[in-house]
């Protein structure tokens, strides 16, 4: 329905299916009919995908976004006739760039893993409004988004702070934390999107989520070791 529902997500995925090229058309700017602008969203979208696409070695001009009113028949054909022709150019995905085909899923598969990750790091961008063509170049630039990679934050529990209180992991959104009773909870680094809710979930009076950029993650306790004795408890069982 809106060109602004075409998700960063779907692009990737497009291209993670083989697609040598991806096309978006969206209403003519300052043109839409409702008040949320989609097509500036989508907009953003395609200069943040284009400047993904650089750092994972593809060329970003397989991406086009281009606005166009509906009665624009020939102008559309146009446009469809010259954007396949420059892909035939490019052509097939990774074989142009000289990208090993199985390099290539690996790394669209790790940049589609930070999707979400990476909308919300770059919210405030994306919900911008660009009016004149010669800013869109510099919303987002090669070294800020080499940096975004390079910086990516990682959550992990303390196992000294951690209480199970579990609350975490109800409020995870992907189920990505380990959770029972009275066990030290652990995050499934592969499953883990990098929303940054269990941080805002975990009670100040424990603060056992932590946020670590760049590094390594410190390897998670074994099962075995995840049980917590409560002192009362302890005192009971004596
Ligand atoms: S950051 Fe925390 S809440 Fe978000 S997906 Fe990862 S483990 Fe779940
Ligand atoms: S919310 Fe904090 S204390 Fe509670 S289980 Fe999660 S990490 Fe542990």
């Amino acid at each position: 329905m809106c060109s602004g529902r075409v998700d960063l997500e779907f692009v990737l995925r497009a291209f993670s299916n083989g697609m040598d090229g991806v096309f978006i058309g969206g209403c003519r700017l300052n043109e839409c009919n409702y008040i949320t602008h989609g097509n500036y969203h989508a907009l953003n979208m395609v200069l943040l995908c284009k400047r993904i696409m650089e750092h994972i070695g593809l060329n970003p001009e397989r991406l086009r976004i281009e606005f166009m009113s509906s009665a624009e028949g020939i102008l559309f054909a146009e446009v469809m006739s010259d954007f396949g022709n420059h892909v035939k150019g490019l052509g097939a995905l990774g074989k142009g760039e000289g990208i090993d085909p199985n390099e290539l899923k690996s790394r669209l598969a790790g940049i589609t893993k930070l999707v979400p990750y990476i909308k919300v790091v770059k919210n405030e961008k994306l919900a911008s409004r660009l009016e004149h063509p010669e800013d869109y170049d510099k919303l987002f630039t090669k070294d800020e988004i080499d940096k975004l990679f390079s910086e990516v934050i990682s959550y992990y529990i303390d196992p000294e702070k951690c209480q199970a209180c579990m609350t975490c992991a109800k409020r995870c959104p992907v189920e990505a934390i380990i959770s029972a009773k009275n066990q030290v909870h652990v995050i499934d680094q592969d499953k883990c999107i990098k929303c940054g809710t269990c941080v805002e979930a975990c009670p100040p009076r424990f603060g056992a989520v932590t946020r670590i950029s760049g590094g390594p993650v410190p390897p998670p306790l074994p099962e075995d070791k995840r049980t917590i004795v409560r002192k009362g408890k302890e005192k009971k069982e004596n």
